[in-house]
């Protein structure tokens, strides 16, 4: 105890003054209980029931020492969650290591813990070397792997909390933690500290956790109510779920967007370890949810993998039973979608699966079927699930070993043995910056990636240097195909029998999006290729940055800039910020020297700019990527002159967005993230009773995400909203909130929607007459099958089937200046039943539409109807109102931020359409 007391004061003396008062508190805390415990014998620990016939050892802080409460007793918030792991450590530093990973967008620290024996903690840089080692086939031979897999440990990784309101899971981290270091010689942690190391990411969203934590406890009384209408019990908009961004970043593991999610990312690529746990919650009124998952699988996950994780559930069964906690398994959350926190790491040869415990939300929740959910039930559930799943992965050490190293082993065979899609290939293409962003997100995940530094031929084509490729037979060979190939199947019986619940008019049991491919997302031109490149080249890392350059810096007249990419884009925000003046041209031009530009090129013309501006030019293409022209000459031979009445000038809009209830928090969140991260523009956040109430005359342009609007726009509210329009506003609405401004009530955008398509409309209808006669009653009817009972219980005139997710093919008009310099093709996320009639020509324009029904579907699964209605309905829609507009996307443009194809467009709907709105100035 004495020695115990010293380390703490040593190691306080060396931290800063800050954390000094805390660490002092814990010191403090703590020897007040150890004095009054006095007399007691080690391992006298009483606070803990959670694991029966466990002894604690006294020289690890417990909770009631380090927080003043016992384990389930509340909601730790971030901080003290933080404060006891650290504890933990001083406690105990040879067996426990806390580590930072990253920062949260609000600064908060991320972390991770590794536990194990001393001789493990010691060296992890040196495990995670081993780790690397046995993961790539191609450098380890078969007598080094059977040396690795002889002194690698097992490893576990468990991570908590990435929705910031599924609260349970972070305290059972603590007590999982707590447990290993305090019970060493338990039979069951003795198993597990004999040759695994159990690494802990306690809160994968600090920012969402805190969020929950500080509104939760604001709504507390008298005492917990465990009422579901109580405001304890109801979270206010954006609930805790989603981080700073609203993001739900257990869908991000694709796109990487989140600094969460990327500190996530490199350091499994880094420890690679055996097993990766994501655990969640779901509604309180289930129970508990583990492997195996449902239908459909991933296709390019192994068989191994789902029988790792079949057999940590069949564990789990066993503790579970023992415990008395229910439990169910396959009947929901699949394992098709790659970019969740459970299906990404198998993708480096991990077996991964998400643990789901029914919610109390608080600290207490009434089941419907009579039974009181406390917090403390729902952190020992994941607390019990955690340990037993440990206990699998030291259980199967040698298998676990083995089974990753095959995985890499069958990994690089199955990119060999493609014959169509062994390399992919990204051209040098018009949209520079979108090739560079996709080959670097691939270096990321941990994807080895080459650029040709000379030209050359693959497969009979041509191809320039600067071209980028990726050979699928490497160890990360099925992650590149699941992400790169256009179409990802589900299995036939799956969807066969989604075909038959639709007939049967049930609900589809679709989980999530069914379609990912990031080139159609990003909207890049990519080939594939049977045979191996040959050809000069760089490997490509994540840090590789996108060249800008100015050709001509000293030029006379102007500076040219390309349309059409995300450089240009990041050009032009950044030039406006800057106070440059710029001029955007409507339609394609062509020079003296033959240079070609498209239409929405930038020109930034010496007559207008002040003397220094070269200097800025300088500085905004270097950080921007684009590729500038200085040119000496204004004589244009093709198309509209620098001069024209087809150019506009471009001023910095004030941007505002609508904010808070009744706005989907996803569609706010992300929306603003690519205005202001990728787009690198600010916006205003406005909630919607100010937005409803307010003169936003200061406004230039209002971007209404998806949500449902007709709560909170009265007659007023419209009438308002249509006069800024009238006045020169530029109105961008999202999904839903396109569906708002089309409603009969607000009729601002004069489109409609459209019920579902019926081929034979004779259904034999309700007799009118005998209707007007007795209303209680209908004709009388024979039917023959069971279909006539279907058809007759079906709804008449109800919307068209619900889709999940899928990437449609829109094409995009070419002489409008809205959609100036974007791809004749883009690709759209279609989801849910919206379907509009186009707009007719009296009242505005379509500026994209989907493609017919042949060539509308470009991946995923989309019902047949759907896809026969869909074809050639409107994507964008334009419409003049007074001095303003409305530009309408039927769908939304943002989702997740990894929609990278549509940026373009999307600017131009803010900036070119700010430029040709005519306010009064
Ligand atoms: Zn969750």
């Amino acid at each position: 105890m004495i020695r115990f007391f010293n380390l703490y004061a040593f190691t306080t003396l060396i931290k800063n003054s800050v954390s000094m008062i805390v660490k002092l508190w814990i010191v403090s805390s703590v020897c007040v209980v150890f004095a009054s415990s006095h007399g007691a014998t080690e391992g006298a620990i009483k606070e803990y029931d959670l694991w029966p016939n466990t002894e604690y050892n006294i020289k690890i802080p417990t909770h009631t020492q380090v927080l003043g409460y016992k384990v389930g007793e509340r909601i730790t918030s971030y901080a003290d969650m933080l404060r006891f792991f650290e504890a933990l450590e001083l406690a105990a530093p040879e067996r426990i290591k806390l580590f930072e990973y990253g920062r949260t967008w609000e600064g908060r620290k991320l972390i991770y813990a590794a536990i194990g024996a001393p001789e493990l903690i010691k060296d992890l840089d040196g495990f995670a070397k081993n780790m690397q080692k046995l993961s790539d086939p191609r450098v380890t031979n078969k007598q080094q792997v059977k040396g690795l897999q002889a002194v690698l440990p097992s490893s576990v990784w468990l991570e908590y909390g990435v929705h910031g309101n599924e609260i349970s899971s972070t305290d059972a981290a603590m007590m999982t933690a707590y447990h290993l270091l305090a019970a060493p010689d338990e039979a069951t942690n003795k198993k597990i500290l004999s040759n695994t190391i159990v690494f802990i990411d306690p809160l994968q969203n600090p920012d969402g956790r805190t969020r929950f934590t500080q509104r939760y406890y604001a709504t507390v009384g008298l005492a917990h109510s465990s009422d579901r209408m109580s405001a304890e019990q109801n979270e206010p908009w954006p609930q805790g779920r989603t981080n700073h961004y609203l993001f739900d970043m257990n869908r991000d593991w694709l796109a990487i967007t989140q600094p969460e999610t990327a500190g996530k990312v490199k350091i499994l690529n880094h420890y690679r370890p055996l097993v990766v746990i994501d655990l969640h919650e779901m509604g309180g009124d289930k129970s508990y949810f583990f492997a195996p998952s449902a239908q459909p699988f991933n296709p390019y996950m192994t068989q191994n993998q789902i029988d790792n994780i079949g057999l940590i559930g069949r564990n789990h069964g066993k503790h579970f039973d023992r415990f008395g906690f229910d439990y169910f398994t396959r009947e929901v959350y699949d394992a098709f979608y790659p970019g969740y926190g459970d299906s990404w790491p198998t993708f480096y040869g991990a077996s991964a699966s998400t643990y789901e415990v029914g919610s109390a939300r608080g600290q207490a929740f009434q089941k419907n079927n009579g039974e009181l959910l406390t917090y403390k039930d729902t952190v020992h559930k994941h607390f019990v699930a955690s340990i037993s799943t440990a206990e699998v992965v030291a259980d199967n050490h040698e298998k676990l070993l083995k089974d990753v190293y095959q995985y890499q082993v069958d990994a690089i065979a199955s990119g060999k043995a493609d014959k169509k899609e062994r390399v992919y290939l990204l051209p040098t293409q018009r949209d520079r910056a979108g090739a560079h962003k996709l080959a670097t997100l691939m270096a990321r995940h941990g994807v080895e990636v080459n650029q040709a530094t000379e030209s050359f031929k693959a497969c009979g084509k041509d191809y320039s240097a600067g071209t980028y490729w990726i050979d699928t037979a490497q160890p990360r060979g099925k992650f590149v195909k699941t992400t790169f190939t256009k179409q990802v199947d589900m299995p036939n019986k799956f969807v066969k029998e989604q075909e038959r619940r639709r007939a049967r008019l049930l609900d589809h049991e679709i989980y999530d999006v069914t379609a990912w491919s990031l080139p159609l997302m990003f909207n890049i031109e990519t080939d594939a290729c049977n045979r191996v490149i040959k050809a000069n080249s760089v490997s490509i890392d994540a840090t590789h940055n996108l060249p800008g350059s100015v050709l001509n810096p000293q030029a006379s007249v102007a500076f040219v800039v390309a349309w059409g990419d995300m450089a240009a884009v990041r050009f032009l925000t950044g030039a406006l910020q800057q106070g440059l003046v710029v001029k955007s041209v409507d339609k394609a031009f062509g020079l003296e020297d033959k240079r070609v530009f498209p239409a929405g090129s930038l020109i930034i013309e010496r007559r207008v700019n002040k003397a220094d501006y070269a200097d800025l030019v300088l500085v905004l293409a270097d950080q921007s990527g684009a590729s500038v022209i200085g040119v000496d000459s204004s004589w244009v031979i093709d198309g509209p002159s620098f001069g024209s009445s087809n150019t506009v000038t471009m001023s910095p809009p004030n941007i505002a967005m609508a904010w808070d209830e009744p706005v989907y928090p996803q569609s706010a969140g992300n929306t603003r993230f690519v205005i202001e991260r990728q787009l690198h523009y600010p916006v205003t956040a406005i909630r919607i009773d100010m937005l409803t109430k307010s003169n936003l005359a200061n406004y230039q342009v209002l971007i209404l995400p998806s949500g449902d609007y007709q709560k909170s726009f009265d007659k007023s509210a419209v009438k308002n909203l249509k006069s800024w329009i009238q006045n020169g506003g530029v109105l961008v609405t999202f999904g839903k909130a396109t569906q708002f401004v089309a409603s009969s009530d607000v009729a601002l955008l004069d489109v409609k929607r459209e019920f579902a398509y019926k081929k034979s409309e004779e259904k034999k209808s309700i007799d009118k007459e005998s209707a007007e006669k007795d209303k209680s009653r209908v004709k009388g009817q024979l039917y023959i099958e069971k279909q006539n009972l279907l058809d007759a219980s079906e709804v008449q005139q109800k919307s068209p089937d619900n889709v999940a997710g899928i990437l449609a093919n829109v094409e995009v008009d070419q002489e409008h200046w809205l959609t100036a310099g974007v791809n004749k093709n883009v690709v759209a996320l279609v989801t849910g039943s919206d379907i509009y009639a186009p707009i007719t020509l009296n009242s505005g324009k379509n500026l994209a539409w989907f493609t017919g029904p042949e060539t509308l579907l470009a991946s995923g699964y989309l019902w047949q109807e759907n896809k026969e209605q869909l074809a050639y309905k409107p994507f964008l829609i334009h419409q003049p109102l007074g001095k303003g507009m409305l530009v309408s996307f039927t769908q939304e443009p943002t989702t997740r931020a990894y929609l990278d194809g549509l940026n373009v467009l999307l600017t131009n709907s803010i900036f070119r359409a700010a430029a040709h709105a005519k306010p009064l100035r």
